[in-house]
Order: structure tokens, then sequence, then C-alpha cells
């Protein structure tokens, strides 16, 4: 998907003229474009359909949980359009299929890389691994800073937000939840 870069120039100039800034000033003049191409980044994951990863599939007959853990995370909260940055773990328990750990990754970026809440990212990426793979169960957590929180002084900084999904075996099984938490911590 290409975005309209001079729109969000145009719109970036606009919120420093209105916040009261010179959008002239030399430090400035070269920052809606600058934001502009950050925006490109930052919301690669709009209308990208993280579905397709899930092509990279194939056979296989392990049969036990995969994790994934501390997966680094940034994404953008749609309520202020402020970062919230932390680290996703990602586990699933194949039924016949597998998919490659990078794509995993993946997955994860391209759900986190819009205007998102950290709740639904989370059920997002679990969902994904559970209907759309068709595996036994996926389980996703989520920790990361809301910076809005912290900087519209709901929260104290380094305040870690923690949100989980569990699907299938993980939302039948407790076992298998506890198996999850428990590797999802490094040791010691
Ligand atoms: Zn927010």
């Amino acid at each position: 998907m290409t975005m309209d870069k001079l729109r969000i120039e145009r719109a970036v100039h606009e919120i420093l003229a209105a916040i009261g800034e010179d959008p002239e000033r030399e430090e400035l003049r070269e920052t809606p474009k600058r934001v502009a191409e950050a925006c490109e980044a930052i919301f690669s994951g709009v209308g990208d359909d993280p579905a397709r990863y899930l092509e990279e599939a194939f056979e296989g007959d392990h049969r036990d949980l995969i994790l994934i853990r501390d997966i680094p995370l940034y994404s953008m909260c749609e309520h202020h359009l402020v970062p919230m940055v932390g680290k996703a773990h990602v586990g699933y328990v194949p039924d016949g299929k597998v998919i490659g750990l990078s794509e995993i990754v993946n997955i994860v970026e391209a759900y986190a890389r819009r205007p998102q809440i950290q709740e639904r990212l989370t059920a997002q990426i679990a969902d994904l691994l559970f209907d759309g793979l068709g595996s036994r169960g996926s389980m996703v957590v989520i920790e990361a800073e809301q910076l809005c929180m912290t900087l519209l002084g709901s929260q104290k900084p380094g305040s870690v937000t923690v949100t989980s999904a569990s699907r299938g075996v993980f939302e039948e099984d407790g076992g298998k939840r506890a198996e999850f938490t428990t590797l999802m911590r490094p040791p010691g």
C-alpha cells in the first residue's frame, strides 16, 4: 500500500502551526517530510493481511508447544497515536502445520505496525495462529509500556501492561497455560 505522504506532510505542518509553533522555523522545516517518511515505516501494517505469512507454513509432525519469547514490539496506540513499546511471547501447538519462526515475527509486526490497542493486537495474533493456521491451540502474552498513559500521567514511567489471549488447548487446559508461562520467563 502506498501512503499519501504529501497529505501527511501538510497535516503535520498544520499540527505544528496549531500547537503554536512556527513550522517555517529552520529546525522544523524538514519535520513534516521526516514524519511522513516515519509514518511509512510505523504504519506499514495498514492494509497488510498477515494471513499471507501462513502460506509459508509446512507439514510437520511436531505436536508440542512451540514458543518464541521476547519478540520486540513497537506499535501505536490508536487513541493518541503515541507508541507502545514492549515484547510479545507467542506460542502454539501445531496440528500438522508448522510455521517458521521468522514468519511469526512478521505476523506480530504486521499487526503491530498500524493504529492498535494492545488487547486487540494480542487477540489477533492468537486468532491467526489458531483459526488461520489450524493449530491445536495458541497463546500470546504481550508486555508493553503504553507511553500515552505515562505521558498523560495515568501511569508511572516503566509501568507495564500485560495482556494475554489463549485459544484451543490453552483455553481448555490450565496445565498448558502454565507450561507457556513457565517457558516465557527466562530461567533464574
Ligand atoms: Zn493512548
